[in-house]
């Protein structure tokens, strides 16, 4: 690469934008369910609230039918989050869900999430069988970050320590030291930093640029990103706090650095959920997928929650602050995975194997370092 060891900053940005990625999400024509068009023509309809009755308490028994436990992401359907703690499951982060599901006697998991989340629970619990309502559900830093691409990537600086996020496929953690989620990111790094490791971070750039922010560490990123969080606007965030001078902004690290530079509080989704219910304000500014918004609006009833603005009212599926791939999560489609046993997560054993141990290297430091990292940042005062 002309020019590295002159300017090694403006060659660790060459390499950077080397590695965009070019597919619209937002294409016609994609294959299955990896553009936003098709995840939303595969959400399936809304219910009357008696169909919503039956379909859980069809979900609910064919749950006890096969010995399986509903493990559901903050980001799914209320519905099936109201399942999942109605039927003794679990609604959490991705750190979370992968623990409990590990951790829980069950034969069977139906993971409603999205697909890298189902690999995970693959990967630490081999012998369970993994269900999801529907296997397409993907996500954008997933697709972002092929394994071929990414394995070339690692090969060419062999001297960093690859630390990948868990919105990653099972090969390219098969490929990875660390990973990480966003409750457990700052820590991890911080302490490979301490250890004097150059990093090589995948595949969310506006984490990755925040977390080297705060912890000076050398990493060299990957440019993948989350199409919701990536659509939260800097300016029309200005306006919004204009308008509730008392509210505190909460912001999850995959939104732009210019929404970042707002928040009182930078965290997972555990984190902001955690800082609404702790919190003393009386008003928040939410900038994560609004699926969060029921378990806030749970566990914190007379808080006022606002959404934070991304590209406004008249966009669709590009920026409405919903994942479509989370969308795509039903009580129906946890029925059908029950009742015909489809939508199995099926991995290859050597790349279980080799991606296991990043994650449980992962697991392993949490542990160590007491109860999870909560991921809450105090940024700019949080309360
Ligand atoms: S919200 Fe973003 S990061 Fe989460 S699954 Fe959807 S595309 Fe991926």
């Amino acid at each position: 690469m002309t020019g590295c060891h002159k300017n090694p900053a403006r060659a660790q940005r060459r390499e950077i934008m080397t590695q965009a990625q070019s597919f619209d999400y937002t294409r016609q024509d994609a294959a299955g369910a990896s553009c936003t068009a098709q995840a939303w023509a595969k959400v399936p309809p809304s219910l009357t609230r008696d169909e919503r009755a039956q379909w859980k308490s069809r979900a609910a028994a064919q749950l006890a039918a096969h010995d399986a436990v509903l493990v559901a992401h903050y980001y799914v359907d209320g519905d099936l989050q109201d399942l999942a703690l109605a039927t003794g499951g679990c609604v959490a982060d991705s750190l979370e869900m992968a623990r409990f599901g590990r951790n829980h006697a069950a034969h069977t998991l139906v993971v409603a999430g999205v697909r890298f989340m189902g690999e995970t629970a693959k990967i630490l619990s081999p012998d369970k069988r993994v269900l999801m309502p529907d296997l397409e559900a993907t996500c954008t830093l997933d697709l972002g970050c092929p394994a071929d691409e990414f394995t070339a990537f690692c090969d060419a600086h062999p001297d960093r320590t690859v630390v990948v996020y868990a919105n990653t496929s099972a090969a390219v953690k098969a490929r990875a030291d660390w990973m990480v989620t966003s409750s457990c990111a700052l820590p991890i790094v911080q302490h490979l930093k301490a250890r004097g490791e150059k990093i090589l971070w995948a595949p969310d750039r506006h984490l990755g640029r925040y977390i080297q922010e705060q912890t000076g560490a050398d990493m060299l990123m990957w440019n993948g990103a989350c199409i919701v969080h990536d659509e939260f606007k800097g300016l029309e965030l200005e306006l919004l706090r204009k308008e509730h001078p008392q509210a505190k902004v909460l912001v999850h690290p995959e939104s732009p650095q210019g929404v970042i530079a707002q928040a009182d509080v930078v965290g997972s989704t555990t984190a902001l959920l955690k800082a609404v219910v702790d919190g003393s304000a009386a008003e928040y500014i939410v900038a994560t997928d609004n699926g969060l918004m029921h378990r806030m609006r749970q566990l914190a009833p007379g808080k006022t929650l606002y959404e934070a603005p991304t590209a406004g009212q008249s966009a669709t599926c590009k920026s409405c602050a919903h994942c479509p791939w989370m969308a795509m999560n039903a009580l129906q489609g946890v029925v059908a995975c029950l009742e015909q046993g489809s939508g199995e997560i099926v991995l290859d054993e050597a790349v279980r194997a080799k991606a296991l141990t990043c994650i449980t290297r992962m697991l392993d430091f949490v542990e160590s370092h007491g109860a999870a990292p909560a991921g809450l940042v105090p940024h700019l005062g949080a309360t």
